[in-house]
């Protein structure tokens, strides 16, 4: 186990709202009692994942399911499907990416800069300390994003060209 890994004293939230650049869509995670902060927290570098976020690394954060509701329409919410079975959910107003999903668990995967300010600033390490799975990590760009996740953190996935992400 890193260093890192073992640190378990950091701000945990028990619920987080986020939502997109507009407005129209909003939401809130709540996270159970015994959530694992550092497993749940990765990235993705795939040029799929950069695509759509329109920045060389994706942060996501997987919260349960359950504990995941919108408090406002979904009139705006458009899923994106780059691979059959997993939704990449944005704003068709203002075009914010909101999450990604594989339809086969019950989880999702929140971009974690969506979340609200408030939560980030104090909770910012438990929702992004990359201590998960960091994927696509071939896809790094050397001295830019190869510092970044994975070193002394969490697994560091490199995909291979064969998945269709690289182009
Ligand atoms: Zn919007
Ligand atoms: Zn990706």
């Amino acid at each position: 186990m890193s260093e890192l890994t073992s640190i378990t004293d950091f701000p945990k939230p028990k619920t987080v709202t986020g939502g997109c650049l507009c407005g129209a869509i909003r939401y809130q995670a709540n996270f159970p009692e015994d959530h694992d902060f550092l497993k749940s927290s990765g990235s993705c570098q795939c040029t799929q994942c950069r695509r759509n976020t329109g920045a060389l690394i994706f942060v996501a954060h997987t919260a349960p399911l359950s504990g995941f509701t919108f408090l406002t329409s979904t009139t705006t919410l458009k899923n994106f499907y780059a691979t059959p079975g997993f939704q990449r959910g944005f704003c068709t107003d203002c075009g914010s990416f909101l999450y990604w999903r594989d339809e086969s668990r019950q989880d999702i995967a929140l971009a974690v800069g969506g979340v609200d300010p408030e939560f980030l600033s104090k909770f910012g390490f438990a929702l992004a300390n990359a201590s998960g799975n960091n994927v696509w990590c071939e896809n790094e760009i050397k001295g830019v994003t190869d510092g970044l996740v994975g070193k002394q953190r969490g697994v560091k996935w490199a995909r291979s060209s064969e998945e269709g992400v690289r182009m």
